[in-house]
């Protein structure tokens, strides 16, 4: 190679990464996160000994010299010479790659993105070009568009006389792609046109890495690129407005969480002008983040458990570092570019990201970071602004999303290019999606809320949260504490005008859009105080005496609450509860009618397994109904169904479905159930689960569809067996969730319901699981 190129310095720094990278890689000489290894320790040493600074580069002869060094740390650590024969170099390469799928980061990344472990991975293997071959060579990472905001521009950067892993790894802080253009217009030119026909080739933006050896260019990659959930949004709306991808196309480009970031808060503008700011740094992830400073991923981790906002504070990351990168609300790097791996992950993952801020001294050991006259400590507040990159001490208030504050009517539409986008997407959606999307809101401001994102209904409205207001608290656990079913009678008599006026304000602001109200279902207990102190407290502001408080949470307490006494049971059990809930629902809906605008109700009983149990209830609800119409002399239209969320209930869902105009799967109780396992103690075991790929992703988040999602076709095909008009919707947290909701498009839902802030992204998921469906049809 010294000869052919007549360089003997460049051969020598090409055996040089060579030992060093094969070294780490394939041999196993790699150091702990952040920490040198063996080899490049040696390296170190080398160059401190020759009395050059750790950044300069060596000479050929100080090369020529160090390579036995770092042979001889290969031969002692590894028992074993450095491979001389090519082809063993080369089936050593291919071997780590494919070993590179079990690793925990490869485990942890399948985890976030639900692939599957037997995909199993690929190897390429490509001859060599050489940037580092001169100053006519160099090495770069280019995107076509700008992967954090979207703007249409060649965006990265590069380094000259370098080799590709010199400019993701962090070590250097290369020259951005627009210094090209002055500096190497050609070579620029160059590189656009290149972007163009990739772009025009795979109809998507592209992230490709080039080299130039001796002013040829050459790609090595290229591949769909990563951006963050604003770009991938101004991407498509853009590129569909270039005529580079037609409307459905545009669409399915869109991952459909990333309309969700769209609606994430930025810095409050007051807040951010009076704050300190620090340092400024690359902005490679948009939004705002205020969270502790957390100096390992361990440490974010822990801050994450502990539901505290966290920022993960890094010399540079490394793929080690995922397991923080995921816990932490902003990432902050001293070291690395914009396609530096920080970068990179961070826009993938949604994070708010400033990488590269080379002022910051991070002391890892210490978990201090040091800038000026500041010193933070682990724990200390900072803030980061990923859209410009500052970084400011201490928490900085945010506000709302430009997108929020059109939508609240605060800002005009013409004035926020991101709402236009926005509303671009929204209108493709609505044109192909074929489930409706609701929401699970339980107050009159939940569901105002709910509509301005777009919900065409509410498919949830859990009434108990309507009761942890004080005053009607202390009525409710009059209610429970009550010693017999007249003093209960007079405890729900003063709830009912409460309820009445929450559902009537419901009612209101849903118009005619359908509105879900489930009757009661959590476990009576939960109402209750449960210290000593708090009950006594109790007794004395209700007037009862103190041993029936201490009486009723001993009789009320359970061994699983989840299995107990909740749901269904309770209005078997109370019926009067039920004819409360029910003669406020119509009290209030005959009042809506008067107002002019009959609401479209719908009532739903929890946790059925036994049709008996639907029947018992819904001729509570029947004869509240007719009751309320007959003093009012007003009629008013309603269905009554079900949730199911009881394996039993799916199994027999054609006898439940006798009873039921519609049914709503709660996939939250379904999943608990199924899998035996409850929703609020899996955290002991959940961290081994995934590393060891039991699950394949949360069963909670991501619906379990072989096992739970066996259940659900079950129940749909046996309910409309019965009732082929059968309504169908789910209202566990899958009702957001993009996969999820892609299941229930196949098996031939109606609707889903979800957060409000998830309807956006419940719409894009149903036009694209919509999309899906006629591409797959022959
Ligand atoms: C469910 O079980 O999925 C559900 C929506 O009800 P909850 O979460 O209130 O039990
Ligand atoms: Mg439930």
């Amino acid at each position: 190679l010294a000869e052919r190129a007549g360089n003997v310095g460049f051969a020598y720094d090409c055996y040089r990464r060579f030992i060093q990278a094969y070294g780490e890689v394939v041999l196993g000489l790699a150091a702990p996160p952040g920490e040198p290894g063996p080899l490049a320790r040696e390296l170190a040493a080398h160059k401190a000994e020759v009395g050059l600074p750790a950044e300069a580069d060596l000479h050929a002869e100080q090369l020529v010299a160090l390579i036995p060094r770092l042979k001889a740390v290969v031969q002692q650590r590894c028992g074993a010479p450095f491979p001389q024969d090519a082809r063993e170099q080369l089936w050593g390469a291919i071997g780590a790659v494919f070993r590179s799928w079990n690793n925990e980061r490869a485990v942890r990344y399948r985890q976030r993105y639900g692939i599957p472990r037997a995909w199993g991975t690929a190897v390429n293997v490509q001859a060599m070009v050489f940037g580092n071959s001169g100053p006519s060579s160099a090495t770069g990472v280019a995107f076509t568009r700008d992967p954090a905001s979207g703007a249409h521009e060649l965006y990265g950067e590069y380094l000259v006389n370098a080799q590709g892993e010199d400019v993701v790894a962090g070590g250097h802080t290369p020259a951005p792609l627009a210094r090209m253009a002055n500096e190497w217009p050609e070579r620029y030119a160059e590189l656009e046109a290149v972007a163009d026909k990739l772009e025009r080739h795979f109809g998507d933006m592209q992230d490709f890495e080039f080299t130039i050896e001796e002013e040829k260019l050459y790609l090595l990659q290229t591949r769909t690129a990563k951006r963050s959930g604003p770009a991938a949004v101004r991407i498509a709306v853009e590129m569909r407005a270039e005529g580079l991808l037609d409307e459905v196309a545009a669409l399915r480009s869109i991952p459909a969480d990333s309309i969700g970031a769209l609606l994430a808060p930025t810095f409050d503008a007051g807040a951010l002008a009076a704050a300190k700011r620090i340092t400024r740094g690359l902005p490679a992830g948009p939004g705002a983040a205020a969270g502790r400073l957390a100096f390992t991923s361990e440490a974010a981790a822990a801050a994450a458990e502990a539901r505290a906002p966290v920022v993960l504070c890094r010399i540079e990351t490394s793929p080690e570092d995922l397991q923080g990168m995921l816990a932490a609300d902003g990432i902050l790097t001293a070291r690395g570019g914009v396609s530096s791996h920080a970068a990179l992950v961070a826009r993938q993952l949604g994070k708010v990201c400033v990488c590269g801020a080379s002022a910051l001294v991070i002391d890892t050991r210490r978990r201090t970071l040091a800038v000026g006259d500041v010193l933070l400590r682990e724990g200390d507040a900072v803030s980061l602004d990923g859209g410009t990159g500052a970084v400011y001490a201490g928490s900085v208030a945010t506000s709302p999303s430009e997108v929020r504050r059109v939508l609240a009517g605060k800002l005009a539409a013409e004035a926020s290019p991101w709402h236009q986008r926005f509303a671009t997407v929204m209108a493709w959606a609505d044109r192909h999606r074929r489930m409706a999307v609701r929401a699970n809101a339980d107050t009159p401001a939940a569901a105002r809320e709910a509509q301005r994102l777009g919900a065409e209904g509410i498919g949830l409205c859990r009434t108990e949260h309507m009761f942890f207001d004080d005053e009607r608290l202390d009525e409710m656990r009059r209610m429970i504490l009550a010693a017999d079913e007249a003093e209960r009678r007079a405890a729900l008599a003063a709830l009912l005008p409460f309820q009445r006026e929450d559902f009537r304000a419901l009612f209101a602001a849903m118009g005619e859009q359908p509105v879900t109200i489930r009757l009661l279902d959590p476990p009576l207990h939960e109402f209750l105080p449960i210290a000593p102190e708090a009950r006594r407290a109790l007794a004395a502001k209700l007037g009862v005496p103190a041993a029936r408080v201490d009486e009723r949470v001993e009789a009320l307490a359970e061994a699983n609450p989840m299995l107990g006494c909740r749901g269904c049971r309770l209005g078997i059990l109370y019926p009067e509860i039920t004819q409360m809930q029910a003669r406020a629902i119509f009290e209030a809906a005959v009042a809506a009618g008067r107002d002019g605008t009959p609401p479209r109700l719908e009532v739903m009983v929890p946790l059925v397994g036994f049709p008996e149990e639907l029947a018992d209830q819904a001729a509570v609800v029947r004869r509240t109904a007719e009751a309320v119409m007959a003093e009012t002399g007003e009629r008013v239209r309603y269905q009554i169904g079900t949730m199911i969320e009881v394996p039993r209930a799916a199994v027999t869902a054609d006898a439940i479905a006798e009873h039921a105009e519609f049914f709503s799967f709660g996939t939250n109780d379904l999943t608990q159930m199924t899998l035996g396992l409850s929703r609020d103690d899996m955290h002991g075991f959940y961290d081994r689960y995934v590393r060891k790929e039991i699950f394949a992703a949360n069963p909670f988040a991501q619906l379990d569809e072989a096992g739970v999602g066996r259940l659900i076709a079950e129940a749909v095909r046996r309910g409309r067996q019965t009732r082929p008009n059968l309504k169908l919707g789910i209202c566990g947290e899958h009702g957001g969730d993009p996969a999820s909701i892609a299941f229930c498009q196949r098996i031939g839902l109606d609707y889903v319901s979800c957060s409000a802030p998830r309807v956006p992204v419940a719409k894009l998921a149903a036009a694209q699981a919509a999309l899906a469906e006629d591409a797959e049809e022959p």
